[in-house]
């Protein structure tokens, strides 16, 4: 169907004289007339050698054709470009144009391997020609803007379209895909919808195209756009009978990476069939459950590798991924052996993942051996273990590692190094190191560096340095760096600072519960407990509701889960026996416990009672309860957000009563109890 949009076409230009056919030799003999069945097997010939990719015979047969016409050029051309040589191709062109008029698909050809400059030659020369008008030529020339790195790719693109007169599929798919590609999700749906308002009946490159598209949401759009859109785009798949394998896979991958539906990746994955499941498709998955559900993402690889497929380097790094988030350590160490089995330990991105892994599952020396064992390293490796550290709260280790460095640090570098510096309480060497980003290496410091340095600084009492800095910042201080400085403000009792912390944080996200539940925990410090009441009652008001805390914990190979406050647990009665027992030992060596942490004006008695509900201290009485004590015996435990002040304590002081190490890992960091004192020398 005929189309016109927008445009008017660009003017043609005078089409320059034909090229001068070439009846005689060089010495003026007449060239005989080409026997068509000739030229005809010639060029099939030349067709078989190129396709098979045998460029230097298809260039001999080339060569030796006594006669060429423009199927032969093309051939040559056609199987240049797709080798990615655009020099050859662009060579063969120019020369070509001295026998013959090149066609419509030498103008494709040649396109699909130009960069922008060459790119525009033969625009122009196909302006000169009149083969703008031809749509292959026209499709190729819009792929050719989009694949540029040019700054106008998009507005040549455009140009390209508006001035087409005819338009098919391929020229819709071509735009989908550039508008994707250049991050304008939103325009490559309206486009979508043109393109049906049209008449225009859409493929399953249409669909495929789209779905990617999704994942470059325009800056306006939020993820929940994303994912209505996505929702929308996939019941038309159901309507269209696109229920294949490649669709789910792209549907899954838009579905977790915008992060929301978890259920829809589960369906479309049970959906399809056992026998044309591919590793595109549970790589898919596996990513998709890797995060929210890591013991899924390794249930489905032992599915993967029963059904015969063989895993290779980005399942094994989607892997050590999802062990990051597991309680059994024992997990990393078996995704190891497969990794050196299947001969792909000496890979970069395997050792990065190797690395934060283990780091993530308690194992530190088994990550700093992984990271001594690596053949070349990159500023990821670095990185990597300079976290590593951070998260174990050594900051000595990370400090020199810093200094060992053979590559150029770059940002992460020093958000890893300075929150090293914040959980060692190294304040001196943290701020060297904050004026060292920029003097000594062109770093411009970001949000997260400065969240580190505020957080460094109050935890260490330098609050009114910690407000200097908020206040010199040359950005915007956003939601983590004002929840850090109230956090600080908290520690140390500051009401007034903490009020001002709050204004800022409520200004900013009254979604997020943090300001609300820090706020209210100061107010209860200072003991105005109407006021901290009050702040409560407004959380409940907005909708905000804190995250409810949950540890897990391993116990004869098995993990278990415990919430705050424990209700729902089986053993719930046992565990209270256990606890009471417990505190009654705990406070002869000294246990006080911390009420300022729960929040209400309630009866300290009361408090005290909520308090012993926590969800880590239930999962520690349960592990003292089923595992022996003594020295050497290690008890992990999990948690999903960070462990509070009454808790650090307890554990701190039962590690010592058990005589047991105690590691706690907490939304931010590794705690490691050991004979009543914690590795975070309580700078957590
Ligand atoms: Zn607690
Ligand atoms: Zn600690």
């Amino acid at each position: 169907m005929r189309i016109v949009l927008f445009a008017s076409r660009l003017p043609k230009q005078p089409v320059p004289p034909r090229p001068r056919c070439s009846l005689f030799h060089t010495n003026n003999t007449l060239v005989p007339p080409p026997a068509t069945e000739d030229l005809f097997a010639a060029n099939h010939l030349l067709n078989a050698h190129a396709k098979r990719g045998h460029m230097r015979l298809a260039h001999q047969a080339f060569a030796e054709m006594p006669h060429k016409n423009v199927v032969s050029w093309t051939i040559l051309i056609s199987a240049y470009a797709r080798s990615g040589k655009l020099a050859e191709s662009f060579r063969l062109f120019s020369q070509m144009l001295s026998y013959c008029w090149p066609n419509e698909f030498a103008y494709s050809s040649l396109l699909s391997v130009c960069d922008y400059p060459h790119g525009v030659q033969i625009h122009g020369f196909a302006l000169r020609t009149g083969f703008d008008a031809s749509i292959y030529v026209s499709n190729a020339l819009m792929t050719m803007y989009w694949n540029s790195h040019s700054c106008t790719a998009g507005v040549d693109a455009w140009r390209v379209f508006d001035a087409m007169h005819l338009c098919n599929i391929v020229t819709y798919n071509s735009m989908i895909a550039g508008l994707g590609m250049h991050g304008q999700g939103d325009t490559a749906m309206k486009f979508f919808t043109i393109m049906l308002r049209d008449g225009m009946e859409f493929d399953r490159t249409t669909f495929l195209t789209l779905i990617s598209s999704l994942c470059a949401i325009d800056g306006g759009s939020s993820k929940i756009v994303g994912l209505q859109r996505c929702m929308q785009l996939h019941s038309i798949s159901v309507k269209a009978g696109f229920n294949d394998v490649g669709v789910a896979t792209a549907l899954i991958k838009v579905y977790s990476s915008l992060g929301q539906d978890i259920d829809a990746c589960r369906k479309l994955f049970s959906g399809t069939s056992d026998m044309y499941r591919d590793i595109l498709l549970w790589t898919a998955t596996m990513t998709a459950f890797a995060e929210r559900e890591p013991e899924q993402a390794l249930s489905l690889f032992n599915q993967m590798r029963r059904q015969g497929l063989c895993p290779d380097c980005y399942v094994f790094s989607i892997l050590l991924k999802a062990c990051a988030g597991l309680v059994r350590e024992i997990n990393a160490s078996a995704v190891h052996c497969q990794v050196v089995i299947t001969g792909f330990a000496d890979i970069l991105e395997i050792g990065n993942a190797l690395i934060h892994a283990y780091a993530r599952s308690g194992l530190i020396d088994n990550a700093e051996q992984v990271f001594c064992e690596m053949p070349s390293r990159d500023v990821i490796a670095w990185n990597s273990m300079l976290k590593a550290y951070a998260v174990h709260g050594r900051a000595e280790e990370a400090l020199a590692l810093f200094n060992l460095m053979d590559v150029a640090p770059d940002e992460t570098t020093f958000v890893a190094v300075l929150s090293s510096c914040s959980h060692g309480g190294k304040v001196n060497e943290g701020r060297e190191i904050f004026n060292s980003m920029s003097e000594k290496y062109g770093i411009a410091a970001h949000l997260d560096h400065y969240a580190c340095m505020v957080d460094m600084l109050g935890r260490s009492g330098h609050l009114s340095e910690a407000e200097s800095v908020i206040n010199k910042m040359a950005l915007q201080p956003d939601y983590v760096i004002w929840s850090a400085f109230l956090g600080a403000c908290r520690k140390h009792g500051e009401t007034k600072l903490a009020n001002l912390a709050s204004s800022k944080l409520k200004e900013l996200g009254p979604e997020n519960s943090l300001g609300y539940v820090l706020t209210s925990n100061i107010y209860c410090l200072a003991s105005s407990f109407d006021e901290g009441g009050s702040v409560r009652r407004k959380m409940d008001r907005v909708g905000v509701r804190k995250e409810p805390g949950l540890s897990w914990t391993e116990v004869g190979n098995q993990v278990y889960e415990f919430a705050s406050g424990g209700r729902r647990h089986p053993q719930l009665k046992a565990i209270r026996g256990h606890m009471q027992e417990l505190l009654r030992q705990l406070k002869e060596i000294g246990y006080v416990p911390y009420t300022s942490s729960v929040f209400f004006d309630v009866e300290e008695e009361h408090k005290e009672e909520q308090l012993y509900h926590h969800s880590e201290k239930l999962a520690l009485v349960f592990s003292l309860m089923n595992y022996p004590r003594g020295r050497g015996n290690v008890i992990k435990i999990i948690k999903n957000i960070r462990i509070c002040e009454d808790c650090h304590n307890f554990m701190r002081l039962a590690s010592k009563l058990a005589e047991m190490t105690i590691v706690v890992r907490d939304a931010n960091r590794f705690h490691h109890f050991k004979r009543g004192a914690c590795s975070c020398n309580d700078h957590w």
